[in-house]
C-alpha cells in the first residue's frame, strides 16, 4: 500500500462513527477541483507512511476509534488493498471505502468478501461531461456506471456524492441523477478548493438543486 496521509481521528468521514482516515497515494483521474492534489502522483513518496505504522497506532486505540476510512487518491489502484482491509477487519474495525468508481471489479470483490461496511462513490458529472471534469480522455464510462450499479445493489450502507465544482451547471445535477438512476443516498457537496472560493453564488445554486431534485421525488438528497 502506498499511503500518503493518515488522519488519526475524524468525526465527519464515517457517519455516526469516530474514524481514522487513510489516504492512499495515486489517482487515475485529474479532477480540476481536486482538494487532495498531493495524492495524485503515484510516485510521490514525500509523505509515505507504512501500513505497519498505522496498524500499530490503531492497535493501541481499540475502543476509541470505531472505524477506518480508506480514501485517496484512489484506493482501488492499490494492489494490496484487500490485504490491508483484511487486516483492519481482523482488528474489528468498521471499514469505509471512498472510491471514484473506475474499478468495478475491485469494488465487487471487496463487497463479495464482506470486507466493507460502508462505501462512498464520487460521481463527477453527467456522462456527457465526465471526461472533461475528471480531467482524462482515458475514462471508461461503462466502468463508472457499472460501479454505481454494484453499489446501488449492495447490502451495506452507501452514498453517492458530487462536488459542485465551477464546471458544473445547476441543471447538471438532475442529469447526473437521471444518467445514474439515483433514487436515494445522494449528496451534493460544496467545492472546497480555495481557488474557487470566489464563486459566491455556489450556495444559492445548490438551493435551486434541492428544488429540482425534489421535483424528481428524490429521497436522501442533501447538501454536503
Ligand atoms: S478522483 Fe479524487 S483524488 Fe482523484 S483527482 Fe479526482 S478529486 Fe482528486
Amino acid at each position: 500500500m502506498k499511503i500518503g496521509g493518515f488522519l488519526k481521528a475524524s468525526f465527519v468521514d464515517y457517519p455516526g462513527k469516530i474514524a481514522s482516515v487513510v489516504f492512499t497515494q495515486g489517482c487515475n483521474l485529474r479532477c480540476s477541483f481536486c482538494h487532495n492534489a498531493i495524492l495524485i502522483d503515484t510516485d510521490n513518496t514525500a509523505h509515505g507512511i507504512l501500513p505497519e505504522e498505522i496498524f500499530e497506532w490503531l492497535a493501541k486505540r481499540k475502543g476509541m476509534i470505531d472505524s477506518v476510512v480508506v480514501t485517496g487518491g484512489e484506493p482501488t489502484l492499490q494492489p494490496d488493498l484487500k490485504v490491508f482491509i483484511e487486516e483492519l477487519k481482523a482488528m474489528s474495525f468498521l471499514v469505509k471505502l471512498d472510491t471514484n468508481g473506475t474499478n468495478p471489479d475491485i469494488i465487487r470483490a471487496l463487497l463479495d468478501d464482506e470486507l466493507l461496511d460502508f462505501i462512498a462513490m464520487d460521481i463527477k458529472a453527467p456522462l456527457s461531461k465526465y471526461d472533461s471534469i475528471a480531467g482524462t480522455s482515458q475514462l471508461n464510462l461503462s466502468s463508472i456506471r457499472e460501479s454505481a450499479e454494484i453499489i446501488k445493489n449492495c447490502d451495506i450502507d452507501y452514498e453517492f456524492r458530487t462536488t459542485f465544482c465551477p464546471e458544473l451547471a445547476t441543471d447538471d445535477i438532475p442529469c447526473i441523477i437521471l444518467d445514474f438512476d439515483l433514487v436515494s443516498n445522494y449528496v451534493v457537496q460544496n467545492c472546497r478548493n480555495s481557488q474557487f472560493e470566489k464563486r459566491l453564488d455556489n450556495k444559492q445554486s445548490l438551493r435551486s438543486l434541492v428544488n429540482e431534485a425534489s421535483a424528481l421525488s428524490l429521497r436522501g438528497f442533501e447538501l454536503g
